[in-house]
């Protein structure tokens, strides 16, 4: 068996230090906004920082060592990609006015499992004719360095999702922890590009791989597609480059690829309605209370509503998110609701990400084992449990 470690040991020199990683974010902040897990005192989340309070070691909201400890934040990176309430025009007069207002974002710290959920919303977001113009917009403006997590925390269900925990290719560079440094992976042009320039000053500090030192197969090999092309179709779907890519990523971090086998599937071939009495779902769900909490923390749920806001002369159109557990989501203008029960809107949540999304989506599953939906659900509905039933069902 291969010692993924001591691979990565051999290759110490294409790493940085943890003790110079403020510097590292110093740098991603001179062209946006910087995005980092930070601990609020009662949760860890993702907010914009201001670098120039962790220069001054700001207590705990930006406290360095923090950021870079093997946490899992309550929320993922989905709303700077997917806002909870984002403004897509303005009417003004006859005239309609694109929101072309889009910042960009440095997003330091992603988890393989959020990376892979921004690979699900992708997918939905960018294929069809409903493709997205706000989350593309976002997706190009945006650069996003993921961290491999060290540990499973109590209620993750990655691996069974087929999810590397320490891995992701769908990020521009990707940190994997190494004891007292990371080893660092370019994974698209746009990661290249954003810190050659850093990495070839002379000057600098840190110990930072540079290209010349960065082996060409993995130099070269970037997938255009997830990163610059995404109006193409399927970007990033474990196609064949993104298949070579993992490969030769994995050469280096010591033969893991970051392709799982997914334990956590149904059959997609069954017709929908063989899943709506598979199990009791008012049983399973008896304690739901119907709060959407669980599908306002997922990082691949991505319904939303439209609101019209009127102000003096103009008015204002807002994509918001939604809920499939609410009432009103499915409430018809005749009043009848074809979801009227709390159980009919959890079996709808559930078979929507694994068996409507891998249906429509070349069996990709609109879960990642992040587990946030069982921490965070007040009554301790877990759909990880609820999962299993309907599997050992489909296997009788
Ligand atoms: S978080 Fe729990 S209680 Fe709230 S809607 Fe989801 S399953 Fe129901
Ligand atoms: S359904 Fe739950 S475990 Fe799966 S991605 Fe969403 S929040 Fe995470």
């Amino acid at each position: 068996m291969v010692d993924k470690k001591q691979n990565v040991e051999v290759r110490d020199q294409k790493s940085i230090s943890k003790n110079e990683m403020q510097g590292f974010l110093r740098h991603l902040s001179t062209k946006r906004a910087l995005v980092c897990p930070v601990d609020t005192g009662k949760v860890i989340e993702f907010r914009e920082v201001d670098i120039a309070l962790l220069d001054m070691n700001q207590g705990s909201i930006l406290d360095a060592t923090r950021i870079l400890d093997d946490h899992v934040s309550y929320k993922s990176i989905k709303e700077y990609y997917f806002p909870q309430t984002e403004l897509m025009f303005t009417f003004e007069n006859d005239d309609i006015v694109d929101n072309k207002d889009i910042p960009g974002y440095a997003i330091f710290g992603a988890r393989p499992c959020d990376l892979e959920a921004l690979r699900v919303m992708t997918a939905v977001y960018s294929t069809g004719k409903y493709a997205d113009p706000f989350f593309h917009r976002r997706f190009e403006a945006n650069f996003l360095i993921g961290i491999g997590c060290k540990n499973l925390k109590p209620e993750c269900f990655c691996q069974e999702m087929g999810v590397d925990k320490e891995f992701s290719d769908f990020c521009d560079v990707m940190l994997t922890d190494n004891g007292d440094c990371y080893i660092v992976e370019y994974l698209s042009e746009k990661g290249r590009s954003e810190l050659d320039g850093y990495l070839r000053d002379e000057n600098h500090p840190l110990g930072f791989v540079s290209a010349q030192n960065h082996p060409p197969a993995v130099a070269g090999t970037l997938f255009s597609k997830r990163a610059n092309k995404i109006d193409e179709p399927s970007p990033g779907l474990r196609d064949a480059e993104n298949a070579e890519c993992r490969m030769q990523n994995a050469e280096i971090r010591g033969g893991v690829t970051g392709e799982l086998e997914k334990s956590f599937a149904l059959d997609v071939e069954k017709d929908d309605t063989e899943y709506f009495d598979i199990i009791d779902w008012a049983k399973v769900t008896e304690m739901c209370k119907g709060c959407g909490i669980c599908t306002y923390i997922c990082p691949t749920c991505y319904c939303f509503d439209f609101k019209d806001v009127s102000k003096k002369g103009t008015a204002e159109r807002y994509k918001c998110w939604d809920s499939c557990m609410y009432p009103k989501f499915t409430l018809h203008a005749s009043g009848h609701n074809p979801r009227e029960h709390r159980h009919e809107r959890y079996r709808q949540r559930v078979l929507h990400k694994y068996k409507y999304v891998p249906n429509n989506f070349d069996g990709v599953i609109a879960c990642t084992g992040c587990g946030r939906c069982v921490r965070s659900c007040p009554v301790g509905v877990n759909i990880k449990d609820i999962l299993k039933q309907i599997i050992e069902k489909n296997d009788d």
